[in-house]
């Protein structure tokens, strides 16, 4: 019995002495030697980081917000980004972070957003940010601009910063006194609903009929993406039931011509921002809302599949995407009863 104790006092005494010696070497190991990094910039070494985490989200909030001292920069395109690999380095080596940081941003271009109003298509000024773009329409609007109908506002992201106006000043340059006519003043805000079947005119009513129709012509997707607001939805920033379908796509997206047609308005349009109306046969038009950038102008033809403009966010919007609607004879239809 005594034995058996002696002989398991001493392997413990051994299993011990063994463990403390195994800390000592990690610990002198961890002491002299570290993990650190080399970083390698289009297959050039660029230096070493003993942090790559800390390394790589700072390149990352610089792609995505810029240096900060431009409040304009919409984000920053890197063409390359480092790569990292381990090594054992003796300590001494000192990791230099900073410089492959600065090294990293000097082959970015940072992209400027800003806002265009443009007056038939054609960009006349430019404003810092999309209230001041809203507001300028707004006053125009108030100001019962004889433009009105051919301001629309432009998202743009360029590489340039472009000369900014203040409200007022774009007001001044795009302001056009209404000359009074007979014709105009009974005339009816413009829009009107389509009686025959292909009408230069349109209408952005609540008129909506949930029972499909036969369109007699096939449609195409515009955009692909996902549904963020089904035809029909009632919500708290819209007036009405939804007349159209909401498709959420990354701005800048080509939004394509769902059927051959003519561009019946291409501009501005109250909370559907900038708009795109193309009218087919058989009385049936297609509503595109809240793009970026418009490629098509009135009176254009257009056909399938053709990109007329670039999915936005602009007017009555809370991010990015596409307002779809089929109108026959100015009443709107589930576009989901014919595409998606
Ligand atoms: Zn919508």
């Amino acid at each position: 019995m005594k034995k058996v104790l002696i002989k398991i006092r001493t392997s413990m005494k051994f299993f011990i002495l063994v463990s403390i010696a195994t800390f000592i070497i990690v610990a002198l190991v961890a002491f002299l030697y570290k993990p650190i990094y080399s970083v390698t910039l289009n297959r050039e070494k660029i230096g070493y980081s003993a942090d790559k985490s800390k390394l790589q989200s700072r390149i990352d909030d610089y792609i995505e917000n810029g240096d900060g001292e431009n409040s304009y920069v919409a984000f920053v395109q890197v063409d390359n980004m480092p790569t990292y690999n381990v090594c054992l380095l003796k300590r001494g080596i000192t990791p230099n972070d900073d410089e492959i940081f600065e090294k990293v941003a000097e082959t970015g271009t940072p992209y400027y957003k800003y806002y265009a109003v443009s007056e038939d298509n054609e960009e006349k000024v430019y404003v810092a940010d999309f209230s001041t773009a809203e507001s300028v329409v707004q006053e125009l609007k108030d100001k019962d601009s004889s433009n009105i109908d051919n301001i629309s506002i432009i998202e743009k992201y360029e590489t340039d910063v472009a000369d900014f106006v203040q409200a007022e000043e774009a007001v001044a340059s795009l302001y056009k006194e209404k000359v009074e006519t007979p014709a105009q003043s009974t005339r009816a805000s413009g829009i009107k609903v389509a009686s025959t079947g292909s009408s230069k005119s349109f209408s952005t009513s609540s008129n909506m009929s949930r029972s499909p129709v036969s369109l007699g012509i096939s449609l195409i997707k515009p955009v692909t993406g996902t549904i963020t607001s089904r035809f029909g939805s009632v919500s708290r920033i819209r007036s009405g039931a939804h007349t159209g379908l909401d498709i959420g796509s990354p701005s800048g997206t080509g939004v394509k011509a769902a059927a051959s047609g003519t561009v019946v308005w291409a501009g501005y349009k109250g909370s559907l921002g900038n708009l795109v109306v193309i009218s087919h046969s058989n009385g049936v038009q297609t509503y595109y809302g809240h793009c970026s950038k418009i490629y098509v102008s009135a009176g254009q033809s257009v056909s399938q599949g053709q990109v007329i403009s670039a999915v936005g966010s602009t007017g009555n919007s809370t991010g990015p995407h596409l307002h779809f609607e089929i109108r026959v004879n100015g009443v709107a239809y589930n576009p989901q009863s014919y595409v998606y």
